[in-house]
């Protein structure tokens, strides 16, 4: 029996997760096909139900329905309970397990950076979904403090208030993308994070950097969560100035493979998903 799998969201067709988990499923051996599986609103509750069929993995979840697919889960883990969305479901034996591995992708993908949050002052550049993620995971490293940049302020005081009932003693800011404090807070950041859409190939926002590099200091990290371009121009910028810098790539592929080893309980092939991965994405480059 093939065992299925997929991406669901709407519009999926872009992306590359179906790509490099073919190729990690192909390279392990297994007999599981990976689809992506573009919802209407509508259609995402009954789709979800039928994950529970003895022939199904589970799936991954994007956008925009990580925070409606929660309600559809029969468990939660508590990285997903804590971000309060999903992107990853494991259908056990009928019983459907809700996940958030964009945690755990961003962990990793500062790891395999050789960065270590543990004490630092981070900050967020954005307040959505992924910024949500990526703070809890950023608690759960250790960070010393957090400051959150959003031009909308009012949401990203939402997301300081949700972190502050677990934030383990980080001291938590937020502030406006237009505020006085901002340079003031870029210069006092180890790490800072674009968790916004600006740069996003085919946005309106392509080619623009979402803030001014000068304010950093030389030994600022900067990540990046934008994974097409490869390259974004903040990531360019920041390697062109000397300063460290990673793209949304890895984070994109460990997220994949967390969720391939909740799927198969067997370690994932990450070469070779990296590798499909990069493969995939500098062909939508040319
Ligand atoms: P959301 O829609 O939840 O949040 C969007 C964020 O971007 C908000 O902070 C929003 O600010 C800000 N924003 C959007 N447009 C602009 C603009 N023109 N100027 C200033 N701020 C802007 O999206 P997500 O959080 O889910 O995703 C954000 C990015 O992260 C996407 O580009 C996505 O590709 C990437 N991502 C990467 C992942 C990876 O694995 N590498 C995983 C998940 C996401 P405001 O609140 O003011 O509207």
């Amino acid at each position: 029996m093939t065992l299925r799998v997929g991406l669901i969201g709407h519009p999926v067709a872009h992306s590359i997760s179906p790509r490099f988990q073919q190729a990690g499923f192909d390279a392990a051996g297994l007999d599981a096909r990976y689809d992506a599986w573009d919802l209407q609103p509508a259609e995402l509750e009954g789709f979800i139900g039928d994950l529970r069929q003895s022939d199904a993995l589970g799936a991954n979840i994007t956008i925009p329905y990580k925070e409606a697919a929660l309600r559809h889960m029969d468990g939660l883990h508590q990285t997903a309970r804590f971000v309060g969305a999903i992107n990853t479901i494991v259908n056990n034996d009928g019983h459907l397990q809700g996940y958030n591995t964009d945690v755990t992708g961003f962990q990793r993908s500062l790891s395999e950076a050789d960065f270590d949050p543990s004490g630092k002052h981070a900050v967020l550049w954005g307040a959505g979904g992924a910024a949500r993620a990526v703070a809890w995971a950023l608690i759960w490293r250790g960070v010393n403090a957090l400051t959150i940049i959003n031009r909308t302020a009012v949401r990203g005081g939402r997301l300081r208030h949700d972190l502050a009932s677990a934030s383990a003693g980080a001291k938590l800011k937020s502030l406006g993308a237009d505020e006085e404090g901002v340079p003031a807070a870029l210069g006092s950041a180890d790490l800072v994070v674009q968790c916004t859409s600006i740069g996003l190939r085919g946005s309106e926002t392509e080619g623009q950097l979402p803030f001014d590099l000068s304010s950093l200091r030389p030994e600022a990290f900067v990540a990046d969560l934008i994974a097409n371009p490869i390259e974004t121009p903040l990531v360019e910028a920041a390697l062109k100035s000397g300063r460290r810098a990673i793209g949304g790539l890895p984070m994109l592929v460990y997220q994949g493979v967390a969720a391939f080893e909740l799927w198969t309980e067997r370690e994932a092939p990450v070469e070779v998903m990296l590798a499909e991965a990069s493969a995939a994405m500098s062909e939508t480059d040319s």
